[in-house]
């Protein structure tokens, strides 16, 4: 069926929610009609481009050691109660089941929030020497969170698909090493490799992850100035291990805890952010290397000029890029060149190659490149040459668009009142700051500037002054909204 042109996307840094929701729906990226709140369903084209980038991910977690485990959905209610501050974190989200058939279960089943106390006690069967440590385990799963605040399509949905890592040291330098190499996971993929930038945090006292040592987040900027964590990584201590009684012996024989992290890398929200940064009013903008779709070959069939004469051509060039590897599309249905060139724009597929009579006669290539909408004609023995060096500066022009944007967006104030008048003026941006790291700032900034929430003091930068909202000593915070 011959698709309408459809006019164009809103412009998303005036109206993200409109361009948003229409992106997934035009996409065909994920179908919100399920029917149960905070539930969606990943089309094929979403799911494909999910794949792609759990693949990348997966790659660079086994690169560095980690194995993967797949553990039940289900947790004992006794599992998930035995570590105080976590299930305080977690009691008001968790889905509970009561069930099996007509009988009540005798102990409630919990699904899965995240997966620690499903986890540890099985540690505890699995080691019992320090020389079995370090153990590196992840698995790539849905977790299900009864979210009380608004849902929304992959940013904060009731069940969403992740990666979480669980790992044991026998001591806490390579436990805090982890969350360093954690950090360098997720730049090496989300940045290098899909272009997009994030702050790297740690997260206040008040704010870390219920049963956490210290918490590492990673959250990113989207295009209404509100920032979303797609990442975060904890070093547990020994609490979980005490708790869960996972004890190995040392050189001497002593018995002791080891030590544990665990890492989280948002995949739904992760999704929604390539989307969100990278697309246009067209649709989609997608790197190259996780496009569902490369390279789409379109025939310009004119009167007076044989039809199977350019289909011939546009075959042997469709052969010759799949012998490359590459996941190339040749669309000659009876579609309109323009019903085509939305559909593939919308779907963010990065190159197309319009052939017509000029092309075949000259044995050349018309090439439009998606993110800056630019055609240019080359010699088709230049094409994979030309495809391979394009396709790493697409990822370069997307990630300095998404650096740039995201350093321009930091606002610096020394004083409540530089903090106001700037929020006033600015809007919703991230601020940088001095921070006491008491709550009772936090909560008042909170309630004051219209949900501006701290997010943490950046890894990578050091610094001290009077706290922006009471002036007793801080540490440097960034402030933001967040989703
Ligand atoms: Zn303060």
């Amino acid at each position: 069926m011959a698709q309408n042109v459809e006019a164009a996307l809103p412009d998303k840094y005036k109206n993200m929610s409109e361009w948003y929701t229409e992106i997934l729906e035009r996409a065909e990226v994920i179908d919100i009609r399920y029917g149960v709140k905070g539930f969606i369903v990943y089309r094929p084209f979403g799911m494909i481009l999910m794949k792609n980038i759990i693949k990348l991910f997966e790659e660079e977690l086994e690169k560095t050691g980690h194995k993967p485990f797949l553990f039940p959905v289900v947790i004992p209610e006794r599992n998930l109660r035995m570590e105080k501050e976590h299930i305080k974190g977690f009691e008001g989200e968790v889905f509970w089941i009561e069930k099996g058939g007509y009988t009540p279960l005798e102990e409630r089943l919990a699904l899965r929030p995240t997966s620690e106390t499903a986890i540890y006690p099985i540690y505890a069967l699995w080691f019992s020497s320090y020389k079995e440590l370090p153990f590196k385990g992840y698995q790539t799963c849905a977790v299900y969170r009864y979210e009380t605040k608004a849902t929304r399509p992959l940013l904060r949905g009731r069940e969403f698909l992740w990666i979480e890592t669980h790992n044991v040291y026998f001591t806490e330098k390579e436990a805090r090493d982890q969350t360093v190499e954690d950090a360098e996971i997720f730049y090496k993929v989300a940045t290098e490799k899909l272009g997009i930038p994030f702050l790297h945090l740690k997260r206040e006292e008040y704010d870390k992850f219920p049963g956490a040592v210290d918490t590492y987040a990673f959250d990113t900027l989207l295009p209404d100035g509100r920032v979303l964590q797609i990442g975060t990584t904890h070093y547990l201590g020994t609490n979980f291990t005490k708790v869960f009684n996972v004890v190995v012996h040392d050189e001497e024989g002593n018995l002791v805890n080891p030590h544990s992290t665990c890492y989280g890398i948002g995949l739904s929200r992760i999704l929604a952010s390539i989307l969100l940064i990278h697309g246009d009013e067209y649709g989609a903008v997608l790197p190259f290397d996780i496009a569902p779709t490369q390279i789409v070959i379109i025939p310009i069939y004119k009167a007076g000029f044989e039809n199977k004469e350019i289909d011939k051509y546009c075959n042997e060039i469709h052969e010759s890029l799949k012998n490359e590897g590459y996941r190339v599309i040749f669309d000659n249905s009876e579609k309109t060149p323009g019903e085509k060139y939305y559909y593939y724009d919308m779907r963010g597929v990065p190159f197309r190659i319009e052939i017509g009579p000029k092309e075949v006669q000259t044995s050349k290539v018309t090439v439009f490149r998606r993110d800056t909408r630019s055609r240019e004609t080359i010699p088709l023995e230049q094409l994979k040459e030309y495809i391979v060096k394009t396709k790493d500066e697409i990822l370069k022009n997307l990630r300095e668009k998404a650096e740039k944007r995201l350093k321009d967006n930091i606002i610096e104030a020394r004083t409540k009142e530089e903090l106001i008048e700037a929020f006033k003026k600015e809007g919703r941006k991230i601020y940088k700051v001095f921070f006491c790291g008491r709550k009772e700032c936090a909560d008042e900034i909170k309630s004051v500037l219209e949900g501006l929430e701290t997010r943490g003091t950046p890894i990578n930068e050091k610094g001290e002054g009077p706290c922006v909202w009471c002036g007793e000593p801080g540490h440097i915070c960034y402030l933001a909204k967040a989703y």
